[in-house]
C-alpha cells in the first residue's frame, strides 16, 4: 500500500463513517500513524439519503471527501481498499489492493441491510443504505411513473403507482412522508395525463406501532401525520416475500406493487478473520467490553453500528444510529492515547441524546432526554440537527438553500434519472 514504517504505533481504521471518521479526528494530532481504510473515498450522511431518494437533495450534497476531513493531520494515510479479511494471528489486514500490518485496529465497518435470508426478497426490493442504491431507488420510482403513462393495463399501472416500504422505523416513515409530498405536490404538475391520485404509499410493519424506539406519543403523532398525508400504515403485518411483482405477507393481506423498499432491518457488516461465533452475536455484531475491545484481543477493537456494548440499560447494545458511533469513535481515540501512554482505560458511558424523525414539511417529531414535541418546532429543530452534523461548509449550504427553495416552492428538482436502474 506504499505506507511507510515509522516509530509511531500503527492504528488501521476499516471503515470512514462516523465512527471511524471521529476516532481519525482524536488521533490526527497524536504521535500515531493512522491509516484509514474505506471501500468508498467519501464519507456519506446516512440520515439525509431518503431525500437523495426523492429528489430532494442531490447526492453530492450529503457525501464528502475522506481525505478532506483528514487533509490538514500529518501522519495521515487514507486508501480506497475493501477490506476482505482480517489475520488476527499476523496482525495485518487483506484488502482489494494489498496486506497491512497493524499496531491496532479499529473495526467500524458499519451496519449492512437485513433481509433476513430471503433471496427474493433481496432480489427483488430496494435497499436504502449508500448513495448508489439511493439513487438506484431514485431512478426506479422516476422510470416507474414513465412507464406508467405507457400501459394500457390498469393493474399494471396501479402496480407502477403503489410503493410498499417495509418497516416502520424512521428511514421508512421519513421515506413514506417525503413520497406522499410529492404525490400531493409533484406527481399531478409532471404527469398531468396520468391519473396520480391512484399511487399509494404503504408502510408495512410487523409490531404494533411505527418509530418504535421513540415515545408512544411519538410514535402516535407520525402515525396522525402520516395518515393525514393519505400514507396507509398497516401495523402487526409481517413481510414474507415479494417475487418482483406481489407482495405477501403473514396475513391475508397482499400489495401488487413494482417498488418494495426494505427498511426492515440492518445487521452488522463482519469481516472475515473476525466473524468468530465467540463473539459475534445478535444482529451480527461483534461483542465489545466497555472499552470497545473484541473478546480475545487486547489490541483489536470494534466502534459504532457493528460493535454490540452491552450494557444494563442496553442488554442488546446501543441503538444502530449516529451518536453511540460518533461519541465511541472519540472515546477510543482517547483511550488508544491512554494504551499507548501505558495509562489506565476509561469505560465508555453512552450519553443517550435523544431521537426524532422527520415526516415532512412543518411536521416532525422530537423525544430529548427530559422534552417530547412534535410539530412545527420539532422540524425546525430536525433541520438545525441535521445541518449541524452534516460535514463540510458547502454540503450545509447546499443542503440548506434546497430546503428553503422546496420549501418555498413546494419542489424536488433533483428528479432526474441520471443512470437508468438495471436489477441485476
Ligand atoms: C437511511 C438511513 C437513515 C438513518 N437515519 C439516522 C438518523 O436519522 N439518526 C441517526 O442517528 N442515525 C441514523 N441512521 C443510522 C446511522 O447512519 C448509523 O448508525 C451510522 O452511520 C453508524 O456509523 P458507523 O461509523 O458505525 O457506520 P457507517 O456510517 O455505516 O460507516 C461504515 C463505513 O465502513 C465502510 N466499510 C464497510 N465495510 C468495509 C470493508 N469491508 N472495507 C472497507 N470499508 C468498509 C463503509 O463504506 C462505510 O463508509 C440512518 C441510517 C440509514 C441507512
Amino acid at each position: 500500500m506504499n505506507i511507510p514504517r515509522t516509530s509511531f504505533p500503527r492504528v488501521v481504521i476499516i471503515g470512514g463513517g462516523f465512527a471511524g471518521v471521529a476516532l481519525a479526528k482524536k488521533l490526527s494530532k497524536q504521535e500515531v500513524q493512522v491509516v484509514l481504510l474505506d471501500k468508498h473515498n467519501y464519507h456519506t450522511f446516512q440520515p439525509l439519503l431518503y431525500q437523495v431518494s426523492t429528489g430532494g437533495l442531490e447526492p453530492d450534497s450529503i457525501a464528502y471527501p475522506i481525505r478532506k476531513i483528514l487533509k490538514d493531520f500529518p501522519n495521515f494515510y487514507f486508501r480506497l481498499a475493501s477490506v476482505e479479511e482480517i489475520n488476527t494471528d499476523q496482525n495485518k489486514v487483506i484488502t482489494n489492493i494489498g496486506d497491512l500490518k497493524f499496531d491496532y485496529l479499529v473495526v467500524a465497518s458499519g451496519s449492512k441491510t437485513n433481509f433476513f435470508g430471503n433471496s427474493e426478497i433481496e432480489k427483488y426490493s430496494m435497499a436504502m443504505k449508500t448513495i448508489p442504491q439511493s439513487l438506484n431507488l431514485r431512478s426506479l420510482i422516476l422510470e416507474n411513473f414513465e412507464e406508467a403513462l405507457l400501459t394500457s393495463d390498469l393493474n399494471e399501472r396501479n402496480a407502477l403507482m403503489n410503493f410498499v416500504i417495509v418497516g416502520g422505523g424512521p428511514t421508512g416513515v421519513e421515506l413514506a412522508g417525503a413520497l406522499a409530498e410529492i404525490k400531493k405536490g409533484i406527481l399531478p404538475k409532471d404527469y398531468p395525463d396520468l391519473d396520480t391520485r391512484l399511487a399509494q404509499i404503504h408502510i408495512v410493519q410487523s409490531g404494533d406501532c411505527i418509530l418504535k424506539g421513540m415515545s408512544e406519543k411519538a410514535s402516535q403523532k407520525a402515525e396522525d401525520f402520516l395518515e393525514k398525508l393519505g400514507v396507509n400504515i398497516w401495523k402487526n403485518v409481517r413481510v414474507t416475500n415479494y417475487d418482483g411483482k406481489t407482495v405477501t405477507t403473514d396475513t391475508d393481506l397482499t400489495f401488487e406493487t413494482a417498488t418494495v423498499v426494505w427498511a426492515a432491518g440492518v445487521k452488522g457488516a463482519t469481516i472475515k478473520g473476525l466473524d468468530s461465533t465467540d463473539f459475534v452475536t445478535r444482529g451480527n455484531r461483534i461483542l465489545v467490553n466497555e472499552y470497545n475491545q473484541i473478546k480475545n484481543f487486547q489490541h483489536i477493537f470494534a466502534i459504532g453500528d457493528i460493535a454490540c456494548m452491552v450494557t444494563e440499560a442496553h442488554p442488546f447494545g446501543f441503538p444502530m444510529m449516529a451518536q453511540p458511533a460518533i461519541q465511541q469513535g472519540k472515546q477510543l481515540g482517547d483511550n488508544l492515547l491512554r494504551i499507548i501512554e501505558e495509562k489506565p482505560l476509561k469505560p465508555f458511558v453512552y450519553k443517550d441524546k435523544g431521537a426524532m424523525a422527520t415526516i415532512g414539511r412543518n411536521k416532525a417529531v422530537v423525544d430529548l432526554k427530559n422534552v417530547k414535541f412534535q410539530g412545527v418546532f420539532a422540524w425546525y429543530v430536525w433541520m438545525f440537527v441535521h445541518l449541524f452534523f452534516l460535514i463540510g461548509f458547502r454540503n450545509r449550504m447546499v443542503v440548506f438553500v434546497n430546503w428553503v427553495y422546496n420549501y418555498i416552492r413546494f419542489d424536488r428538482e433533483a428528479r432526474l434519472i441520471i443512470r437508468p436502474f438495471k436489477r441485476n
